[in-house]
């Protein structure tokens, strides 16, 4: 006999917060892979909102999750700290970051607690550049002190899942780099086709800089990067582009749930 599900819990959520305990347990000791997204609060121009890079994770995450029947985990909306030539740095007011190595202990104590449940295999799905150093420390210190030989954790950024040739192919002009595209032509296209009322049309602007420096300049020379906090073009963006972007990062996921968690 099935047990009676309590209210609340249909048994059809993908979203570990909106399980009881004791569903939760059940798929991930029947092994179901655990998405954890990590994105930002951080300035994106004037035409979206500091949200992006915590929603465009979470969104992936919850359609691959649908796709592989996996689970994911609360996302990181809070992430670390923006540099300047990738999201335009500490200097914008709402951008609201973690210190390298608070990020790193709370995502190692997040993993730690996700394997005392029974995980075994886990994804982090990053939206926001920063996060992608900091969170191979925090995976790395999590399984060193778990000390465990059958945990499998991946990390990955959406960007990654979108190879040089691919961007050249969809991509409207020339492409600046996954760095200068902050709030730019690629962020704003994913906007436009996962949460289009979210994008201020009439504010949506290109920049571009004068001199982007091959090194890190501390502290952050205040007329480094565009005042609107825009890196390069986004008035290309399309939802057709954002489509395009969410279908090749779903190939992607696709391919690596094949090889990593068949
Ligand atoms: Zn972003
Ligand atoms: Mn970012």
């Amino acid at each position: 006999m099935e047990p009676e599900r309590p209210a609340g819990d249909d048994g059809t959520s993908i979203l570990m917060e909106e399980m009881t305990f004791e569903r939760y347990l059940e798929r991930i000791r029947g092994g179901a892979v655990v998405i954890l997204p990590c994105g930002a609060i951080e300035q994106h121009g004037p035409h979206l909102p500091m949200k992006a890079d915590a929603f465009i994770a979470t969104a992936i995450a919850e359609r691959t999750a649908r796709a592989h029947d996996a689970l994911v985990a609360p996302s990181f909306n809070y992430g670390c700290k923006s540099q300047a030539l990738s999201g335009g740095g500490q200097v914008f007011g709402g951008t609201t970051s973690l210190d390298s190595d608070t990020f790193t202990r709370v995502l190692r104590d997040v993993l730690r607690e996700l394997m005392r449940h029974g995980a075994t295999r886990m994804l982090v799905l990053n939206g926001h550049g920063e996060n992608q150093f900091p969170t191979y420390e925090g995976v790395d210190l999590a399984l060193r002190d778990a000390g465990r030989d059958d945990v499998k954790i991946l990390v990955a950024g959406w960007w990654q899942f979108v190879s040089e040739e691919r961007i050249r192919e969809i991509y409207p002009g020339e492409f600046p780099g996954w760095d200068l595209e902050h709030a730019a032509t690629t962020e704003t296209s994913l906007m436009l086709a996962l949460d289009p009322a979210s994008v201020r049309h009439a504010h949506v602007l290109d920049e571009r800089m004068d001199h982007v420096p091959p090194y890190a300049v501390f502290p952050q020379p205040p007329d480094l990067v565009p005042r609107s906090g825009v890196m390069s073009r986004a008035t290309p963006a399309s939802r057709e582009l954002g489509e395009a972007l969410l279908d090749t990062v779903r190939r992607g996921l696709d391919d690596l749930f094949r090889r990593e968690f068949p």
